[in-house]
């Protein structure tokens, strides 16, 4: 056995650290090992396994976890490959690549004991525990932290959830354990269990009860005896009440499995019933001999919207089960709904694994040690099921390879798509790109043949592409003398579909009701403050929200500012352009979709199936609307907003315009009646409002390249955005100045340096953002400057968390 073996610990610090086996023990590459890393025990990934003796003294592993190797060698290199290009931390790329840290996750959970009980007894009675010597506060404390624990119905209280409840320091939870009124114990085990819900049970109503009491009883037994716990806590009595019910004996918690309800709201039409009409023929025999290759090949299936991608993937699927071999499907973050889920088991039985949002670490383990053990070989999931442990691989697809979800905005900053891509090539594998909207770089690489590009240019079944007409937003300013958020043509057309019983679906991008409160007197924004954003008014929750940092704050009744009562609410959210249609159209069944309404994919589906069956006339929404299934009824769709990206300093806004404009004239005129869009805009000379109107991918595709060639931007060059924060202002603008300097004082051939300049938004969670952006025609010469500057930021100083590397940078933001 080798002396010495390399881990990757999940810090951000660039580089393995080294550790001595101790005699016995056996790590393996691609394992994981726990080990001593300054303060606390961490869990790493043995990167290498050595026995050249390092010049620093070093510590033992401390116990190894993995006899075999939880990454094989093809994981392992991808995650090399990902810590290289995106310039991330090995230790955090292998974190995300494995859902299984959670495992040996340590967890610490507390009890009120008996002692413990007592002393809140004497104290509730008093109204003071024994004389001590502990300030009046700590005794408060004390007191609050066996009350909470009280109320715990005797289950072990986790240190993380008693500490974030009750904002109490350690200390306080070191005298109670002194004086052992509380009990300590490891929980790591139970609290990776299975998702459960606690549920209160009945069981005798005989014995005296106080008001709460009797309420409590009450409830239970008006709901025939059982109410999940989380329930009885809105009726806002004290968490003991149900202890002590719970003491005496009338009630029983017990813990129910609350598990992923898979869909019961479609009939059970297989996706193989219809018929393949001779380009998705085409499209499958083209993806079947990549496959049967059994070499890397890239294939770029641009299909336009309802053209019928989704049935080859899922036929492609099929021939690689047959075969024997395993598959990867991934899908955007919002389309993995549980209709979806339950089509797939029904078509792939056990044999597929379903990684969706909804699913607990530990489901997540459970289902990624079904995939280790070739149970599943079909796996389908969102942006980190590419990393999903299959073995001979034979095709990803990635759907809707276009959606700005497959990019991590977190470390390691990853893209799905491009990792899909590279993993394939390891692994001899076939992958498929689809989209009716491709991006900029991926339908290039087609165009330099790095990929085939086959086309599905027609919709299944030779429905028409809807007809388009755009609506001048000045114009109609200009004519009717005011502002108008509905134009006369487009409330013409809704009308006339109401009136004929067919469906509307209304595209506003911006969710909440109005994005801007301002002060008539001294012309001030109510912003956020943590970030310079202006607060957005939340009607119907009565409140104003930041759309970046989350925080809110009160509807203003007069100006934060100067004190003024003339506060303006302006412009118009979702929540407003429902209110309005509500106005123009009370007889009309309406429903909003936007991350208001959506609190997860089943409010979703549930919002889309009420569409399907006809129990709606129209849905208004954000971009949300643009996604998800075929609907059959809706033949006109409305665009309110979704131009306003086109104002910001963004390069990427027109392809994100033409994308999302395109996506949702795609929802009109999918069943047997053709479709109508009506495209409001205040830029109807733009060449992505002109194109997307005309459906006309190439013709926009032409244009944007030009734009992108002329300003190096990709795909004609790689591009990094630097980010240097600091929630203080001085901090960030040192280390930006300092980063500056380096930049000015040495060359970087074949690099553009676009910097330092504030970031468009300056502050964000609090945060003042300073950023540089890099560009240069070869990816090695920037992936060489922005190591070097790492490295001298890191002689700086300069922590590293404060400084963000975004290889590939969606926003610039
Ligand atoms: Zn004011
Ligand atoms: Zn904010």
């Amino acid at each position: 056995m080798p002396e010495f073996c390399d881990v990757a610990v999940p810090v951000p610090l660039d580089m393995a650290f080294t550790y001595r086996v101790p005699p016995g023990m056996m790590p393996v590459v691609g394992g994981r090992v726990l080990v001593p890393f300054r303060q606390q025990r961490m869990t790493g990934v043995v990167v290498e396994l050595h026995d050249r003796k390092p010049s620093v003294t070093i510590k033992d592993v401390l116990s190894v976890l993995d006899s075999k190797p939880v990454l094989d060698d093809q994981l392992l290199r991808l995650g090399r490959w990902i810590a290289a290009y995106y310039l991330a931390p090995p230790g955090e790329v292998f974190r995300s690549m494995l859902p299984l840290m959670a495992e040996f996750k340590r967890a610490i959970g507390y009890r009120i004991s008996e002692p413990g009980q007592k002393a809140l007894h004497i104290a509730g009675t008093t109204g003071s525990s024994r004389r001590s010597h502990r300030s009046p506060e700590e005794q408060a404390k004390e007191i609050q932290v066996l009350d909470y624990l009280m109320g715990g119905d005797g289950e072990w209280i986790p240190e993380g959830t008693l500490r974030s409840s009750l904002g109490i320091s350690r200390s306080v939870l070191e005298n109670l354990l002194r004086k052992k009124w509380i009990l300590r114990q490891d929980i790591s085990a139970a609290q990776d269990a299975t998702r459960t819900v606690k549920v209160a049970v009945l069981k005798s109503v005989d014995g005296k009860l106080n008001d709460n009491q009797r309420t409590l009883v009450d409830t239970l037994s008006a709901a025939g005896g059982r109410v999940p716990v989380e329930s009885l806590r809105c009726l806002d009595i004290p968490r003991t009440s149900l202890g002590t019910l719970v003491k005496r004996g009338l009630i029983e918690i017990v813990a129910e499995p609350a598990g992923f309800a898979v869909s019961r709201s479609r009939p059970g039409s297989s996706p193989f019933d219809f018929e393949f009409n001779r380009a998705q023929q085409a499209a499958l025999t083209r993806l079947r001999e990549a496959v049967e290759a059994r070499k890397f090949s890239g294939l770029l299936l641009h299909g336009v919207t309802g053209s019928g991608k989704t049935a080859v993937y899922l036929a492609g699927m099929r021939a690689v089960l047959a075969a024997g071999r395993s598959a990867i499907l991934l899908v955007p973050e919002i389309g993995l709904t549980p209709a979806v889920a339950a089509d797939l088991q029904q078509i792939f039985g056990d044999e597929v694994a379903i990684l969706h949002s909804a699913l607990s670490g530990r489901e997540r383990a459970e289902q990624w040690h079904r995939i280790k053990r070739r149970e599943a070989r079909m796996v389908v999931g969102t942006r980190s099921a590419v990393f999903a442990p299959v073995e001979d691989l034979a095709l990803i697809i990635v759907d809707e390879e276009h959606d700005a979800s497959y990019k991590q905005e977190e470390t390691p900053r990853y893209h799905a798509r491009d990792v899909a891509v590279m993993r394939a090539k390891m692994a001899n594998a076939a992958v498929v790109l689809g989209s009716a909207t491709p991006s900029l770089e991926s339908y290039f690489n087609a165009r330099k043949n790095k990929y085939a590009l086959i086309e599905l240019p027609d919709r299944v079944e030779q429905r028409p592409l809807p007809e388009v007409e755009i609506v001048d937003m000045r114009l109609e300013f200009q004519e009717t003398g005011h502002e108008q958020v509905i134009s006369r043509k487009l409330a013409a057309e809704i009308k006339d579909r109401l009136d004929r019983r067919e469906q509307v679906m209304v595209l506003l991008n911006r969710r909440g009701y109005s994005p801007v409160a301002l002060c008539r007197t001294c012309g001030k924004k109510l912003e956020c403050n943590n970030c310079a954003i202006a607060l957005t008014h939340h009607k119907r929750e009565h409140k104003m929200a930041c759309h970046y940092c989350g925080s809110t704050a009160p509807v203003p009744r007069a100006c934060v500012h100067c004190g003024s009562e003339y506060v303006y609410f302006l412009g118009t959210g979702s929540e407003k352009l429902e209110e309005l249609l509500h106005g123009i159209f009370p007889q009309a069944r309406i429903a909003r979709l936007d991350r208001d309404t959506v609190r997860g994919h089943e409010d979703f589906e549930r919002t889309l199936h009420a569409l399907d069956e006809g129990e709606l006339d129209m849905v208004v929404g954000t971009q949300m609307i643009a996604k998800g299934h075929d609907i059959h009824g809706v033949t006109l769709v409305g665009v309110v907003g979704a131009d306003a990206a086109l104002g910001l300093p963004d390069f990427r806004a027109a392809e994100r315009t033409f994308q999302l404009l395109t996506q949702v004239a795609g929802r009109a005129g999918r069943g047997q009646t053709p479709g109508k869009v009506i495209l409001q805009t205040y830029f109807q000379d733009h060449y992505a409002v002109q194109y997307a109107a005309r459906q006309d991918f190439l013709g926009f595709y032409e244009k944007e390249l030009q734009f992108r060639g002329w300003m190096h931007y990709p795909p004609y060059s790689a591009l990094a955005n630097v980010l240097v924060r600091s929630d203080r202002l001085d901090d960030a603008l040192q280390w930006s100045g300092q980063m500056g300097k380096w930049f000015a004082q040495n060359r970087h051939e074949g690099v553009r340096v676009l910097g330092p300049a504030a970031a468009p938004i300056l502050r964000l969670k609090r945060d003042y953002r300073y950023h540089f952006v890099l560009k240069s025609p070869s990816r090695e010469k920037l992936n060489l400057t922005l190591r070097a500057l790492l490295a001298y930021a890191a002689q700086q100083k300069i922590p590293r968390t404060q400084v963000i590397v975004d290889v590939d940078a969606l926003w610039l933001m």
